[in-house]
């Protein structure tokens, strides 16, 4: 059973098994490309070991791409520590990690996502104000992971997120989710910035201090 949004999707590429030289435990990168009404996009697979046993819950990340930390390296937020962390995991146990480019800026693209980086380095209305509205328009879907993880056959996740949002994407379109597994910084400068997921989108963020 899965939304009917996801049957709107169709796979028109995918290539698998391309070695990540340089990483440990030697990643593989794959690649989809999927078409939504004429619209196309291209996800990139990171994984290491067997990602198509349907009976075997897989790590999995669900990662939306973030330029400016991700290429350009910018500490505004914890993006680029998170991809590092779930690829870091990944080639340790085992898993997947499915790196969506056109989410990048909430899926509104790069010019959008400066826009929002301005209202937070002005302070914080600005910037939580925006979250809220984002909260309600958050045009990230998932449709094309669920597709994705449709095609591969994998059934059972052990999901690194803390955003529940993509866990109940998962489970409304029958993957089942036996583990959530939170993935949060402990680093003082982004204290602001995640407090702020926390409080207006929900995101399930503990800090060691509060343990
Ligand atoms: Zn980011």
């Amino acid at each position: 059973m899965s939304d009917a949004n996801v049957a709107e999707y169709s796979i028109l590429d995918r290539v698998f098994n391309i070695p990540l030289n340089g990483t440990v435990n030697s990643l593989r990168m794959g690649s989809y490309k999927t078409s939504h009404h004429g619209n196309e996009a291209e996800h990139a697979l990171i994984y290491s070991g067997v990602i198509h046993a349907p009976e075997f819950p897989i790590l999995l990340r669900i990662n939306s791409a973030c330029y400016t930390s991700d290429i350009f390296h910018s500490q505004s937020c914890d993006c680029n520590w998170q991809l590092k962390q779930a690829m870091d995991r990944i080639s340790i146990e085992g898993g997947l990690l499915i790196y969506h480019f056109h989410h990048e800026g909430k899926a509104l693209g790069f010019t959008h996502k400066l826009r929002m980086m301005q209202l937070l380095e002005e302070g914080s209305s600005g910037w939580e104000t925006w979250l809220r509205q984002h909260y309600d328009t958050d045009t990230r879907r998932f449709y094309s992971t669920i597709k994705i993880l449709q095609d591969l056959g994998i059934q059972k996740v052990r999901l690194m997120t803390n955003n529940p949002r993509k866990r109940e994407a998962l489970v409304r379109n029958g993957i089942d989710v036996v583990e959530t597994i939170p993935i949060v910084t402990q680093a003082p400068e982004l204290r602001f910035y995640l407090t702020s997921k926390r409080h207006i989108l929900g995101h399930e963020i503990q800090f060691d201090h509060e343990i």
